[in-house]
């Protein structure tokens, strides 16, 4: 309220403009701050400044009190006429562009709406792919009355007052001359038609929510955030329009030793310090089997190896991806007396070794044992 611009300059004319000019002044800025028109973020809002001011300057009382105190808090002064805006742009829109501003045939059939369910799958689920079936709270026409509305063996009937078309014209003589005004017939609510006896089952409305049980395949090789369109088991059109569509937006629960990056797969696995300096074959879990693995003598901390072929299947196309196997060596613990000699030997020097606890390193191995069950 504080910053609100003068009437006169919002509408672009002098103090004393005839009404006349105020009347021209607003047909031009409406039309060309039009939500429906002019796509600009503040056009809204240009708008309903425009509308306000015009509401004021064309009314002789408000203006002559307007002209005397200026700005009056709409709550206290004019009702709150400039500022409510809740009766929508169609209407004015239509009183001064001749109706053609974008009005619906209410007759004309509606596609239904677009539905979106989120279903959350297992990592290898993602992976090999699944089918499942949902079930999902969605609007469809109602058998009842084939979404008529009405009782069965009764037809709904041409509403009388508005001839069908679900709009009414509103005459008002104004001092600038007579204003046609179009508004939602109010015998059939805009519907154009009028059930004199209403299906029992939707109670008039054509339409009845229903749990639908659908079957829904997930390709192998989805990755988390990926959607999938089922065409036409969304809601369900009106007069006759198609349904909407039914999008499943995937999201994959992280495994505990596997990760993918794309269609390859990454995995640690835990080297003994005797392993990655003498080499040895390893078993190495996939996603399907197990695999022997070859370490060269003297493999160090960090190196991949990688198993071509072992990783996802690629949604759109042949082949599939790579599982990665980084090798983390793993300095041991509760060595034994022996053990211990014969390190200190190796190492060449006396000092006894610290024995750490490498939890980090534990959890390696029990991740990967996990995966060699299948879990
Ligand atoms: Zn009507
Ligand atoms: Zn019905």
């Amino acid at each position: 309220m504080a910053d609100k611009r003068d009437y006169y300059e919002v509408l672009e004319v002098a103090k004393g403009a005839s009404d006349d000019d105020i009347k021209k002044a607003y047909r031009k800025l409406a039309r060309q701050y039009h939500p429906d028109v002019n796509k600009a973020a503040d056009a809204e809002t240009k708008f309903k400044e425009v509308k306000e001011a015009y509401d004021v300057l064309s009314d002789a009382g408000k203006r002559s009190q307007y002209d005397q105190y200026g700005h009056i808090d709409p709550n206290q002064g004019f009702g709150g006429g400039g500022a409510d805006f809740g009766g929508g742009f169609g209407d004015i829109f239509d009183m001064f562009f001749g109706g053609g501003g974008g009005r619906r045939d209410p007759n004309a059939p509606q596609r239904g709406n677009d539905l979106q369910y989120t279903m959350t799958i297992e990592f290898k689920e993602a992976v090999f792919g699944k089918e499942t079936e949902i079930t999902i709270p969605r609007t469809e026409n109602c058998d009842t009355c084939s979404g008529s509305g009405a009782k069965p063996g009764t037809k709904p009937e041409t509403c009388s007052t508005c001839r069908g078309t679900g709009q009414q014209e509103v005459v008002q003589n104004t001092p600038f001359g007579r204003m046609v005004n179009r508004r939602a017939c109010s015998t059939c609510s805009g519907t154009g038609k009028i059930i004199k006896e209403k299906c029992t089952t939707c109670h008039g409305a054509g339409k009845v929510k229903k749990q639908r049980k659908i079957n829904v395949k997930i390709p192998a090789g989805v990755d988390e955030g990926a959607q999938i369109r089922l065409s036409g088991e969304g809601e369900g059109g009106t007069r006759g329009g198609p349904s909407g569509d039914l999008y499943i937006v995937i999201r994959v629960k992280p495994h505990d030793f596997f990760e993918r990056d794309n269609d390859d797969i990454y995995c640690e696995v835990p080297l003994t310090f005797a392993q990655a300096a003498l080499g040895d074959e390893i078993e190495i879990p996939t996603l399907t089997e197990k695999v022997k693995l070859k370490i060269p003598a003297g493999t160090q901390t960090g190196t991949y190896f990688r198993l071509k072929g072992k990783g996802v299947p690629r949604l759109r196309g042949y082949g599939q991806g790579d599982q990665h196997v980084k090798v983390t060596v793993v300095t041991p613990t509760n060595m034994s007396d022996e053990q211990k000699e014969l390190l200190r030997q190796f190492a060449g020097v006396g000092a006894p070794a610290g024995e750490v606890q490498h939890e980090h390193h534990e959890s390696i191995f029990e991740k990967m044992k996990k995966a060699f069950r299948g879990d």
